[in-house]
């Protein structure tokens, strides 16, 4: 019943010894098309999928660091199954400390071992969900069973389908300090003012996602591969201490009665304006963050057709928003940042907010959710519905490096960019890490390119990927590889499914059939949950180009490009004109270079036998073999006489013919993109689509024409491929030109003193 689509299905076919073509259509790899997801990408005429509808009462405890919580959920079954049981996933359970994520999780003593290391090898956090209560509505207690970060509630009987059923859950769990143990949510401490910023997540128990593809999906969570999530509607009212400042999925139901009149009209006039409005002062925030509550509020959240629920909450919060059209709807795009984030936040968060917004709209679907939120809190990275948790710290003296600038840019573009990849095309990220993360990293790319085409990207340009493509084959996986299962997560899952894209992009489909196909993509499956081949099947079914070549070699194997141009051959017809041709002959045989004991016999043996006696030459020491006979001129006339007139024509055809032999090493097929640089000066580019390799994937050959004499080859000039290794895509050889140090004291690092950022080595 699962999945088929990982390469085991290409391990064994390679073990049973017989090679499997690079250009094989992905046929038996891809899970058969149903009713429910068509053969051509989209979703079929019976898909369906469940419904999660949530009221949850949360109450933050800022003296334990302590959520307490009531959930209702209501489950809506639109499957055609009866459901004698329901699963819900109980994700703090990961910080249990009997978890099997702690059980799993595996560390190596080194030289190099760090205080963070030992800290989290020690850490005996009392984790997980506490659960008091699972009953009906009525109250009546639920039997459950708790799977480590899963729970089965079983039925009082099957949910028939199109039935709906009510459950309440009482919980409460401890909440994890980020900065000492990690995790995708938790609370940041200042000690110096003894305060806290909490950004919170998972913290409720959530429905598993039922569906055709995984029934269940029942792959415990282990801390890497992240959620898969039905979509439903949120009320959450969430209680915290009276002086904090609440970000938060939704819309704020009860704004008149949380904030003050100015903030109010302040968040009305951010609406329109130009640039982003303080709703919540730096002052303010300092002001804010010295005080002490004198009791609770309660801010009411409302949310809908999301496929989770996050908030931030702290006293610390700086806040500011800028309204931006979306197709007609003014989205709220905010940000809540501690001074610490200062000066970098109050300039960039809220502007790179819009902007993301805007460009990812452009290439995929028009945001519809009220709000965009970015929250600041130290060294994180994380997305939920219309709210993300990003890191990106100047230095206490309010510098940074162009690293810290870019950083915080980058990241932000990225969480918020997954509100579309995987919050609105709901993919499942337990299985597929590369579903939101890639297609995501891909359009952050894109996002980068349209505020600064300067933009020091990280991933996404061709030849930043070539270090990991050249990695072993042993540690390296395919795209096509569980999320629990990836080595160099980064690498695998990010940058390489985003370069594939962008190559898929620029080089193979072009930006237009492209563009058409990526956004039919988002369409199509924009609120909905796509799988892999959804996505493979849509992007060949819009463009019209069939793409299972590119998949198979990108996303189903490891082999990285590696093209080499092996030999360029010189030719040009022969005239049979024995004038002309023995001439040629002559020079050829005269720009051979001499045997040097042929240079030293001449010079040494003056007197030769046949020199000393005369007699003993004949007809062959005089004869020139290069010399025109009148028989050979006969000869060609009635050659030619027998040619007919087009045939003559070709004969004298005075172009120069360049027969060019290539190797694919790496074993990916891509196009062969040439430029010829001829003698005059003169440049020529040539595209070959890489079906050139579909009969012998190891090595082809092409002949081109031209009038001009050719000087060099350049094989990927724009490199547009991430081809490995640049040293044979030059005919000529070239040699590149390389540098060495010389340090003074202990190599690089004892040579390099203080270190300053350049905004620090300016002020001095
Ligand atoms: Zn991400």
């Amino acid at each position: 019943m699962k999945q088929t689509l990982v390469s085991t299905a290409m391990i064994a076919i390679a073990s049973l010894g017989f090679a499997q073509s690079k250009f094989a259509q992905l046929g038996q790899d891809l899970p058969t098309p149903n009713v429910y997801r068509t053969a051509s990408g989209a979703p079929g005429h019976e898909y369906y999928q469940q419904k999660a509808d949530y009221v949850i009462d949360v109450r933050l405890d800022d003296e334990k660091q302590r959520i307490d919580g009531k959930e209702n959920i209501t489950y809506t079954n639109n499957s055609p199954d009866a459901l004698s049981y329901l699963w819900i996933q109980l994700d703090q359970n990961m910080r249990a400390k009997d978890s099997d994520s702690k059980k799993t999780s595996q560390m190596d003593i080194t030289e190099g071992s760090n205080f963070g290391e030992i800290k989290r090898l020690h850490n005996d956090f009392d984790g997980g969900f506490k659960l008091m209560k699972v009953t009906d509505v009525d109250g009546k207690d639920l039997p459950y069973t708790v799977v480590k970060t899963m729970m089965r509630v079983d039925m009082p009987e099957p949910l028939k389908s199109g039935d709906s059923y009510s459950l309440k859950i009482e919980y409460w769990y401890n909440i994890n300090d980020r900065m000492q143990i990690g995790g995708r949510s938790g609370f940041e401490y200042f000690e110096d003012e003894d305060n806290y910023l909490y950004t919170i997540a998972q913290f409720f128990p959530r429905m598993c996602v039922y569906n055709e593809v995984e029934g269940w999906q029942n792959k415990q969570f282990l801390g890497r591969g992240e959620f898969t999530l039905p979509f439903g509607d949120y009320t959450v009212n969430i209680t915290v201490p009276d002086d904090h400042v609440v970000g938060s999925t939704g819309t704020l139901q009860n704004a008149q009665e949380i904030l003050t009149p100015t903030q109010l009209e302040r968040l009305d006039e951010a609406r329109t304006s130009k640039k982003p409005v303080m709703i919540v002062s730096p002052k303010e925030a300092q002001k804010n963050e010295k005080g002490k509550p004198k009791g609770e509020k309660t801010w009411t959240y409302y949310a809908e057709n999301v496929r989770d629920f996050a908030f931030a909450s702290s006293r610390k919060f700086i806040w500011d928003a800028m309204g931006v059209d979306i197709e007609g709807k003014n989205i709220l795009c905010m940000s809540y940042y501690p001074k610490e984030g200062n000066p970098l936040w109050e300039q960039y968060s809220t502007e790179v907010v819009a902007h993301t917004i805007r460009t990812y709209s452009k290439f995929t679907i028009p945001y519809q959710y009220p709000v965009a939120i970015s929250v600041h809190t130290d060294r994180i990275g994380m997305e939920y519905p219309m709210i993300c948790f990003n890191g990106g710290r100047p230095e206490a003296d309010r510098t940074y490096s162009e690293r810290t600038k870019y950083g915080m840019i980058g990241v932000i573009i990225h969480e918020v960019g997954h509100n579309f990849f995987p919050m609105i095309i709901n993919s499942d990220e337990r299985q597929w890490t590369w579903m939101d993360e890639g297609l995501n990293t891909f359009t952050q790319y894109l996002t980068e390119m349209e505020w600064d085409p300067d933009y020091p990207s990280r991933r996404g340009n061709p030849a930043k990927i070539v270090d990991y493509m050249k990695g072993d084959p042993a540690k390296i996986s395919p795209i096509m590889t569980n999320s629990e299962s990836i080595w160099q997560f980064g690498n695998n899952a990010y940058g390489k499914p985003a370069t594939a894209l962008n190559i898929l992009r620029e080089t193979i489909l072009g930006r237009e059939l492209f563009d058409f196909a990526f956004k039919t993509y988002a369409e199509r499956w924009a609120y909905k949950h796509p799988t892999p081949a959804d996505f493979f099947r849509t992007m060949e079914d819009a463009s019209g180009v069939d793409l299972d070549w590119f998949w198979r070699g990108w996303f189903f194997t490891t082999d990285p490009v590696d093209i080499s141009i092996d030999e360029v051959t010189q030719y040009r017809i022969d005239t049979k004109d024995p004038d002309k041709e023995l001439a040629f002959d002559r020079a050829q045989e005269e720009a051979e270079p001499e045997f040097l004991g042929d240079i030293r016999n001449h010079e040494t043996i003056t007197s030769p036998v046949i020199k000393e006696k005369s007699e003993l030459q004949d007809f062959y020491n005089k004869w020139d073999r290069y010399e025109a006979t009148s028989y050979d001129r006969k000869q060609y006339q009635r050659y030619l006489e027998g040619l007919t007139d087009e045939e003559k024509e070709i004969l004298g055809y005075d172009w120069k013919y360049y027969q060019m032999k290539f190797s694919n090493q790496g074993g990916l097929p891509m196009p062969i993109i040439l430029e010829f640089v001829f003698e005059d000066g003169s440049k020529e580019r040539h595209y070959i689509p890489a079906e050139i390799w579909k009969m012998d994937q190891e090595q082809v050959s092409k002949v081109f024409y031209s009038k001009k004499e050719l000087k060099e080859v350049i094989l990927d000039p724009n490199l547009q491929t991430a081809d490995i290794d640049r040293s044979d895509n030059y005919w000529p050889n070239r040699t590149p030109m390389s540098r060495f140090e010389l340090y003074k004291y202990g190599g690089r690092n004892g040579d390099r003193g203080e270190r300053k950022n350049p905004m620090q080595k300016a002020k001095e």
